[in-house]
């Protein structure tokens, strides 16, 4: 039964349907390729999470290597030899790195993980240790890369701001001597990371300009036009899309996390700890059945970006929510602000180092009876 998972979330990755704000450029590569003309060698996605640039990737790695791809140019076959093989992991025509990685949703999966056991904790940093790209995984891609031959060879470094120097010093090489045929793709959450010697060298692709209205549609969509089961206006939507810089896959798992619907809530318990109506204890208490602590802070960082605002002279992000009526009335100073901010950190690195829930959430509260 597990396995029927795991080949469903790779189903997913490589037959999805297109994300429609990225139709123009799936027609733009697609009709270039049909037309004889290569893509660029490497190419580079970019850009914050939430914007679709993996699902982007999954779909045109699969169509590129698809046997029927010049009569299906919407997206990959999903029956021929090669999409099989890409449904059963083992296409010989595909490299990926960093290696342990499954091209799946793993970056959802390890948000909304909450890992408070010692043994889940450890798995995490085990993943992380893992995800580092080292030399001698770019140099056991070499064999691959130019082993000659016909058909089309795909390279694809995940995360690859994760290269050691050393990687990306060996990488280098083979970007500049491009093969026929071997095609290289680069994602990057956070390409400022990512050597400037390595970005001059592969094209970036423009995935980063989502127009509004599609954005909206497609969120609203995607929604269910409710949030919470509560019938929402595209004011709603709009706003929960800038909350998240205008990526609409973030947006729609924004609305679907259990703190979103929690931040009038918060407003209140910010206040009665503030006027000393509500013991820090009771608050903790109180919060520890609505949400955990990753959540919590979560929901508090988010108050805590519109609150600096407010504070800066902007308008609020947050029109749904009693913001500026609360801050009409008291505004926390600077220093409060920062200690709040501190502590949030504080308490992430506090839940690494296993420090129970239930001890962590009292102190916080004690912390945003100061703010
Ligand atoms: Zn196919």
């Amino acid at each position: 039964m597990k396995n029927t998972g795991i080949v469903d979330a790779t189903e997913n990755i490589y037959f999805a349907p297109l994300l429609p704000w990225q139709e123009a450029l799936w027609s733009q590569l697609t009709t270039r390729v049909q037309s004889q003309q290569p893509l660029p060698h490497a190419l580079l996605a970019a850009g914050m999470q939430g914007m679709g640039k993996r699902a982007f990737v999954w779909r045109l790695i699969a169509w590129l290597l698809c046997r029927e791809r010049a009569t299906h140019p919407a997206g990959a076959c999903a029956k021929c030899e090669s999409c099989q093989w890409l449904r059963s992991g083992t296409h010989p025509s595909l490299q990926v790195l960093p290696i342990v990685r499954m091209p799946s949703s793993t970056e959802s999966t390890d948000n909304t993980e909450k890992s408070n056991s010692k043994t889940k904790d450890k798995k995490a940093s085990q993943s992380n240790s893992a995800l580092k790209i080292k030399i001698d995984d770019i140099r056991a891609l070499q064999p691959f890369i130019y082993q000659g031959g016909q058909g089309i060879r795909i390279c694809v470094l995940d995360q690859a701001e994760q290269m050691t120097i050393a990687a990306a010093n060996a990488l280098l090489k083979t970007l500049e001597e491009p093969q026929s045929q071997v095609h290289l793709f680069l994602i990057s959450d956070t390409p400022a990371q990512l050597l400037p010697t390595i970005k001059s060298r592969v094209q970036q692709l423009p995935l980063q300009t989502i127009d509004t209205t599609v954005a909206v549609d497609y969120v609203t969509h995607a929604l269910g036009h409710t949030i919470n089961r509560e019938a929402v206006s595209t004011a709603a939507i709009e706003q929960l899309i800038q909350l998240a810089n205008g990526a609409p896959l973030a947006a729609i798992a924004m609305a679907q996390a259990p703190w979103y619907s929690k931040r009038s809530l918060w407003l209140t318990t910010w206040q009665a700890l503030r006027s000393g109506k509500r013991s820090s204890v009771a608050a903790s208490d109180y919060w520890q059945n609505q949400l955990s602590i990753v959540e919590f802070m979560q929901l508090s960082e988010m108050m805590l970006l519109d609150i600096r605002r407010v504070r800066l002279g902007l308008q609020e992000l947050q029109k749904d929510v009693n913001l500026s009526n609360v801050l009409e009335s008291y505004q926390p100073t600077d220093s409060g602000l920062e200690a709040f901010a501190s502590s949030l950190q504080q308490t992430k690195i506090a839940l690494q180092q296993n420090v129970q829930e239930k001890f962590a959430y009292d102190k916080l509260m004690q912390e945003l009876a100061y703010l």
